[in-house]
C-alpha cells in the first residue's frame, strides 16, 4: 500500500459543504497573511465534490436563511448555543457576501429562504471547487476514507482509503456529514472515525424525513400541498425534546404523498416521531387545516353557509377555505354527496366537518428512514468539541464540522448554514494552529 511521501499539513475528510468551506477558509487565512499555502488534501467518496449540495433545495440550493443570528441559533433548539461562535465568524450575511464575491449573488424567497440568483445548486458547488483549485487544495475523488488512526509517537493521523494510497497528516478535519440520504455517500462513516479517535456519539436518528401513515385515503391525495397547517403530535406520555428546536405545533405547509405525509410542517417534527416510533408501534399526528379559525368561528361560518348560501354546493364552499381535492375528500369521508347543498347540511355533518378541518388524525407507523431523511439528528457529542474552534477536546489536532456533529436544524436553509459556518470556523482555527506551531505564537 502506497504511503503519501510527506505528510499533508491538513487532510479534510469529505468534500461537502463543511469540508469544502473549511479548506477554503484555511487557504484564504494563509493568503491573507501573505504566507505560503499549506498542503491541504480533501478526500471525497463520490466522483465529484459537493454531490449532496447539488440536490439541496430541489437542485436550487436553499443555502441559508435571512433570520438574524439569534433567530438562527434558536432553530437548533437545545444545542443552538454551541453555534454562536461559528455563526459570529461566518453568519448568513458573510456567507452571502462570500458567494457574491465569487460570482454567485443570492436572493431571499418565502420564509426567509436564500437561493442563488442562478437557481442552480451547481453554481454554489462550482464556486467552491474553483476557489479550492485557486488555493492549491488537492481534491482526491473518488477516494473513500476507510479507517483513521492517530500515531502519538509521530503525531500524525493515518488514513487508509479505498485507493492504494494511505494518507498521513498533521491535522485532520472530519466533515463526512451524517447518515442520511445514503445514496449520496453519507453513510455515517464519521461516527466510527470519531469513535476510533476517542469520541462518543449520540445515537443517530433520521430527521426531516417523510412519514408513512395508515389512512388509505391519503394516497388518493398524492401530490397535494396544503398551506399553513398546524401539526400536533399525540403520544402517550411526555414528548421527547426536539433537537431542531421547532416548537410544537409545527406550523407550515404539508404535502400528501403516495405513502403518507411530507412537507415542512411534517418534516420539521419528524425527528420526534422517529424517536417515539422506537417506543410505540404507532402514534397520531393531528392536523389543523384552518388554524386561523377556532371551533366557534368555524361553526359560525357553517351557520352562515346554511342560512345565506344554502343553494351553493358544500364542496364548493369548503374549497374556499381548503384545497379543492381535500374538500372533495372530506365530503366523501363524511358521506356528503358531491351535489349536496349547504342548506341540507345536518348538525351532525357540520360537527364532523369541523372536527376534520380542525383536527384530522393520521396514524403514523414508520418514517422513510435514513434512505430518505434529509438530515441526521444525533452525532458526535458537542461537549467534546470546543465551540470556539471546532477542535476536539480529546485530540487538539483533530477538528470536526458539519452534520457529523450532534446538531440539526429544521428545513429552511439552516443545515447548510450550520455546515458552512462550522466548516469555516474549523478552517480558520486550523490555520491559526498551524501558524502557532510554525511561529510559536501563543
Ligand atoms: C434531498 C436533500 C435536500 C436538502 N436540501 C437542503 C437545503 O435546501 N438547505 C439546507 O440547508 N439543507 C439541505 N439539506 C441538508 C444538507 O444537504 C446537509 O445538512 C449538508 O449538506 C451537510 O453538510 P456536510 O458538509 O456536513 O455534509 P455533506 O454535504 O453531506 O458532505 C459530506 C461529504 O463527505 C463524503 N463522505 C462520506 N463518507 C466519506 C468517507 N468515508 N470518505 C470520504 N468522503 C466521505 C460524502 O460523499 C459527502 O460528499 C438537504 C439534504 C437532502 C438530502
Amino acid at each position: 500500500m502506497a504511503q503519501s511521501a510527506t505528510p499533508y499539513e491538513i487532510i479534510v475528510l469529505g468534500a461537502g459543504a463543511a469540508g469544502m468551506m473549511a479548506a477554503i477558509a484555511c487557504g484564504e487565512e494563509f493568503l491573507a497573511r501573505g504566507q505560503t499555502l499549506p498542503r491541504i488534501a480533501v478526500l471525497e467518496k463520490n466522483r465529484q465534490p459537493g454531490i449532496k449540495v447539488l440536490v439541496c433545495g430541489g437542485g436550487r440550493c436553499n443555502l441559508t436563511n435571512a433570520g438574524d443570528i439569534d433567530f438562527l441559533i434558536g432553530q437548533f433548539g437545545r444545542n443552538g448555543r454551541f453555534l454562536t461562535p461559528a455563526l459570529r465568524t461566518l453568519d448568513n450575511l458573510g456567507l452571502r457576501s462570500w458567494f457574491a464575491s465569487r460570482g454567485v449573488p443570492t436572493h431571499e424567497e418565502h420564509d426567509g429562504k436564500i437561493y442563488p440568483d442562478s437557481h442552480k445548486a451547481s453554481s454554489v458547488v462550482d464556486a467552491m471547487v474553483q476557489r479550492m483549485r485557486e488555493l492549491g487544495v488537492e481534491i482526491h475523488a473518488p477516494c473513500t476514507a476507510e479507517a483513521v488512526t492517530w500515531n502519538s509517537s509521530s503525531k500524525l493521523f493515518n488514513i487508509t482509503t479505498s485507493t492504494v494510497q494511505t494518507f498521513t497528516s498533521q491535522i485532520l478535519l472530519i466533515a463526512v456529514g451524517g447518515q442520511s440520504y445514503t445514496r449520496m455517500g453519507t453513510t455515517g462513516d464519521g461516527y466510527s472515525f470519531a469513535k476510533a479517535l476517542g469520541h462518543r456519539v449520540i445515537t443517530p436518528r433520521p430527521a426531516i424525513v417523510p412519514l408513512l401513515c395508515k389512512e388509505p385515503w391519503v394516497t388518493e391525495l398524492k401530490g397535494l400541498a396544503v398551506q399553513d397547517v398546524a401539526v400536533r403530535i399525540e403520544a402517550p406520555g411526555p414528548l421527547p425534546r426536539l433537537a431542531t428546536g421547532k416548537p410544537e405545533p409545527s406550523i407550515n405547509d404539508m404535502m400528501f404523498t403516495h405513502f403518507g405525509l411530507s412537507g415542512p410542517a411534517v418534516l420539521n417534527i419528524s425527528e420526534i416521531v422517529a424517536e417515539l416510533l422506537e417506543k410505540f408501534p404507532e402514534m397520531t399526528l393531528r392536523v389543523d387545516f384552518v388554524r386561523h379559525l377556532d371551533h366557534e368561528e368555524l361553526a359560525g361560518v357553517f351557520r352562515q353557509w346554511h342560512s345565506t348560501e344554502g343553494k351553493k354546493l358544500v364542496r364548493s364552499k369548503l374549497a374556499e377555505i381548503i384545497p379543492q381535492r381535500l374538500a372533495e375528500m372530506f365530503c366523501y369521508l363524511g358521506n356528503i354527496d358531491q351535489r349536496q347543498v349547504c342548506a341540507n347540511l345536518t348538525a351532525r355533518q357540520i360537527q364532523q366537518l369541523i372536527e376534520r378541518l380542525k383536527g384530522t388524525e393520521f396514524t403514523i407507523y414508520a418514517t422513510r428512514g435514513f434512505k430518505e431523511a434529509m438530515v441526521t439528528a444525533g452525532g458526535v457529542r458537542l461537549d467534546e468539541i470546543n465551540p470556539d474552534t471546532m477542535q476536539s477536546r480529546i485530540n487538539p489536532r483533530l477538528f470536526l464540522a458539519g452534520e457529523v456533529l450532534d446538531l440539526t436544524g429544521p428545513s429552511g436553509g439552516y443545515n447548510l448554514q450550520l455546515a458552512f459556518s462550522t466548516g469555516y470556523l474549523a478552517g480558520v482555527s486550523i490555520a491559526h494552529q498551524l501558524h502557532e506551531n510554525a511561529y510559536g505564537n501563543s
